[in-house]
């Protein structure tokens, strides 16, 4: 049953002075020592051309060495890859996740480069939308891989970005936190490097990419990123070497004619960088990556799966009422598929029907035919055999006459023998008696 709320008619909130310690104080405290418990999570995106020095940079910001194995130039696509760490400083431990552009710029064709990253990005948002939407969600020990900090890094060429570099940016500007730097800046002279910073700003500002803001609006923090994003992009050198500079090591790139300190104001900003990706600013973009750009997220996919907040009167429109919407929305959609199906089922078995008929005569017509041809076949046959009959018996009868007078003819030449015998005997026997 649902409580109403009376509230006075002057709604405003009346301070009121404690006479004694209550103890609420200690809530940042507590929330201090729950999240240091929890650990906390960061996920930064690489994005740059092959060989730039993105490994090297990650090498050097968190003073460790990652693994890593250097791409080769003849990748047919971009993949990205991501590797997940996880590291402590004093009492508080980070599980950093880092993601890789491979072969990224290598291609003739680059039309296509940003396209992977764009699905990156949306992939963890969508992964951590569904983890919300759950019924049984649990956000609290959630593999949070959504990307807060994109390191864009820019060619040390003094000229211009190059269209790529424009292309990808504005794609990924309204997902993700875009911080861009100038990459391997020891190879370019002084006077050249303020000329390309402020070259490169306006070419972000005239083609509208939208860059991550350093915040002002909280006291402690206004001063130093107000200062800072004056620098900006960053013109950083990277290296994993230390070399010893007076009497301290310190990490350096060292050429035949000198020495490039990484934490040495004046030789690059690679302090700038790391002072507002991780020391200032690492929770602001935990939070501008949920607040802004997954919520955008969030929001452009459940209107996209018919979510509204507003009915077309502008009346508000709870979860309930739009999932129950949605939901004859979709039954009655159902039902008139089912309808079509069921017309276009009646249909095909007439026409299937129609075509078996149609066989039948066909066979039925050669049946006939065959019919036919078969009774005029055995007509001929008979009359044919009938023929033969005819002949037969005519040549029996020949034979039979043929076999007559033979048989009369040898008759008569038998009895002429034996006449002739008794003839010769009878001369004999006379011819005997006058000899005696
Ligand atoms: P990835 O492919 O972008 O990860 O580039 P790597 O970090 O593997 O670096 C490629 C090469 O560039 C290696 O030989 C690095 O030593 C070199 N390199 C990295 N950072 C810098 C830099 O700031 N300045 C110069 N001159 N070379 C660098």
């Amino acid at each position: 049953m649902a409580v109403a709320v009376e509230r006075p008619a002057n709604d405003e909130l009346r301070n009121l002075s404690l006479s004694g310690h209550v103890g609420f104080d200690s809530l940042p405290d507590q929330l201090v020592n729950k999240s240091t418990s929890q650990g906390f999570c960061f996920n930064i995106l690489c994005v740059g051309e092959t060989g730039i020095g993105k490994s090297t940079l990650m090498d050097t910001l968190f003073n460790t060495k990652f693994e890593s194995d250097p791409a080769t130039h003849n990748e047919p696509g971009v993949r990205l890859k991501a590797r997940s760490y996880e590291l402590q400083e004093s009492n508080v431990r980070l599980k950093l996740t880092i993601v890789d552009t491979v072969g990224f710029g290598d291609q003739i064709n680059k039309d296509d480069s940003y396209k992977p990253i764009v699905e990156y990005i949306d992939t963890q948002f969508e992964a951590y939308l569904q983890e919300e939407l759950k019924i049984k969600r649990s956000l609290f020990n959630y593999h949070d891989t959504r990307i807060h900090a994109c390191l864009y890094f820019i060619a040390p060429t003094g000229h211009s970005l190059k269209s790529l570099d424009l292309v990808t940016m504005k794609k990924l500007d309204s997902k993700v936190n875009i911080i861009p730097i100038i990459a391997k800046a020891d190879t370019i002279a002084k006077n050249e490097l303020h000329k390309f910073k402020s070259k490169i700003m306006s070419e972000l500002v005239s083609n509208g990419v939208q860059i991550y803001q350093f915040p002002t609006d909280e006291e402690t923090v206004a001063e130093i990123n107000a200062t800072m994003s004056v620098h900006l992009p960053f013109a950083v050198v990277g290296s994993t070497e230390e070399v010893k500079i007076g009497n301290k090591m310190s990490k350096a790139r060292q050429y035949p004619w000198g020495v490039v300190q990484v934490e040495n104001e004046n030789h690059c900003d690679f302090v700038k960088l790391r002072e507002m990706l991780i020391r200032v600013n690492m929770e602001d973009l935990r939070e501008q990556t949920h607040t802004r750009h997954y919520e955008l997220y969030r929001r452009c996919k459940l209107e996209e799966m018919g979510f509204k907040d507003t009915d077309p009167d502008s009346k508000p429109f709870s979860l309930q009422e739009t999932y129950e919407a949605k939901r004859n929305e979709f039954l009655g959609e159902l039902q008139k598929k089912e309808e079509e199906m069921r017309q276009m089922f009646v249909m095909r078995v007439k026409e299937k029907e129609a075509e078996l008929k149609e066989a039948e005569k066909d066979l039925h017509e050669k049946f006939d035919h065959l019919k036919r041809t078969h009774q005029e076949e055995k007509k001929k046959v008979d009359d044919k055999k009938k023929e033969l009959e005819e002949e037969l018996s005519n040549f029996q009868k020949k034979k039979a006459a043929a076999q007559l007078l033979q048989s009369q003819a040898q008759q008569a030449g038998s009895q002429q023998t034996k006449k002739d015998k008794d003839k010769k005997n009878k001369e004999q026997a006379t011819a005997g008696g006058e000899l005696v």
